[in-house]
């Protein structure tokens, strides 16, 4: 990054979600002089609106034209209002950020990243899917644009931390952590029958809907291990995943003299937001500190796939590589809305996404073109669903 970063210039995509809203919390604790020049918002437009009036952004994007109308009679700031796709990549690469907050969740995310990489803007990545779905590009573009791309997710923030001064020591591998989420100790006969409202109950984290119900189904983490891959070059078998039920420990690096490194905090998203906007430079803040006489005994656990097969298939799309993530990542994302509105089971998740492996044939990723075939594909897929009169 060449801005200094109390000054910075942010364009945050998603702002109104759970990651968002609290990257702008850190800009208004410890970042007074940063400006925000872009803000996104979907369904919550009086939120952005609030956002937009306090942050004065130079420009706003919303789905379509008629939230585009009903915006503009609640702003009370002047700012250009663009919208859909063509608006969020606007947002990415015109906006004049020396940074893009990727704050989306889903699919959606990975074309503004791309955008903004092609801009020449360092990225800010919460969005995981992007990652998860086509990696190897993401890395490939941002190596070739010489742009910085800085991990929000906790553990790949605390991996990055962990390889800090590292840069040539060898890592032997890297240990994942996961807190195994709110069903890590019910048998499977009790998660069957769990509800939305039962995954929503995330004992740690506060997070948007679709990734709470994603570390309730152990995805959450396979998701992770994929990214994990592409940021740090690493193959699946050389990152462990390691439950840590207190998510004190964000993750560990264990280098080759044996030695393991590991990054530590209370469970505060608003740390790796801080980290990924400023890094290495480490900025002050009063947010609360770690108390290890009052924070307990730290545990540790193997991961069960068997109740949550949906890591298992994960590690699977991570090993075979090349279009099946993508498949899999629509057909989640998917699954996920449809339990989350109580039309399918806990199971159904792990269950739909077996049944569009079997048959799925792999293509190779060579292009951004590979990645929409295949969510093409998997589209298809769910339209075919017998269930889905
Ligand atoms: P969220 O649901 O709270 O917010 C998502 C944001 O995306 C909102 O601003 C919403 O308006 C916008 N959005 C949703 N659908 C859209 C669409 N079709 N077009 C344009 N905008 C759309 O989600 P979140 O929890 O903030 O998560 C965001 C991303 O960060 C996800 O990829 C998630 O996996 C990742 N992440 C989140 C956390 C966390 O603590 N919340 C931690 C690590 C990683
Ligand atoms: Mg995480």
């Amino acid at each position: 990054m060449n801005a200094d970063e109390r000054f910075l210039k942010i364009a945050i995509l998603g702002a109104t979600g759970s990651i968002g809203t609290q990257t702008l919390d850190v800009v208004r604790a410890t970042l007074p002089n940063a400006e925000v020049v872009a803000l996104t918002g979907h369904s919550n437009i009086k939120a952005l609106a609030k956002l937009a009036n306090e942050f004065k952004p130079k420009i706003i994007c919303v789905p379509d034209s008629d939230s585009a109308m009903q915006i503009k009679s609640i702003l009370t700031t002047r700012c250009e209002i663009v919208t859909g796709t063509s608006g969020l990549i606007n947002c990415a690469a015109q906006s004049g950020a020396d940074i893009v907050v990727n704050a989306l969740v889903g699919q959606v995310g990975l074309t503004p990243t791309l955008a903004a990489i092609n801009a020449g803007k360092d990225v800010a990545l919460a969005n995981k899917e992007t990652l998860v779905t086509a990696g190897q590009l993401i890395m490939e573009l941002a190596r070739e644009k010489n742009v910085r791309i800085t991990p929000i997710d906790s553990e790949h923030s605390a991996i990055w931390q962990c390889l800090q001064g590292n840069e040539d020591n060898e890592i032997e591998k890297i240990i994942l952590t996961a807190s195994g989420g709110p069903f890590r100790t019910r048998p499977q006969e009790k998660i069957v029958t769990a509800t939305a409202s039962d995954a929503l109950r995330h004992p740690n984290w506060s997070m948007g809907a679709k990734i709470t119900v994603d570390s309730a189904t152990l995805m959450n983490k396979g998701l992770e291990l994929i990214e994990a891959m592409w940021l740090f070059d690493q193959p699946v078998d050389g990152i462990e995943i390691l439950i840590h039920p207190q998510s004190i420990i964000h993750s560990m690096v264990q280098f080759t003299d044996g030695s393991v490194m590991a990054q530590m905090g209370l469970p505060d998203m608003r740390l790796p937001i801080l980290y990924a906007l400023c890094a290495p430079k480490r900025v002050k803040t009063d947010f609360p500190r770690l108390d290890f006489l009052t924070c307990g005994s730290l545990t540790f656990e193997k991961p069960d796939t068997e109740r949550f097969p949906c890591l298992a298939l994960a590690i699977h799309a991570a090993k075979t590589g090349g279009t099946l993530p993508a498949v899999m990542n629509t057909i989640n994302e998917w699954a996920v809305g449809q339990f989350l509105q109580d039309k399918i089971g806990f199971y159904d998740i792990s269950g739909l996404i077996d049944q569009a492996f079997a048959a799925y044939t792999v293509k190779p990723l060579v292009s951004i073109e590979d990645v929409i075939a295949a969510e093409n594909w998997a589209n298809e897929f769910i339209n075919a669903l017998s269930f889905r009169a």
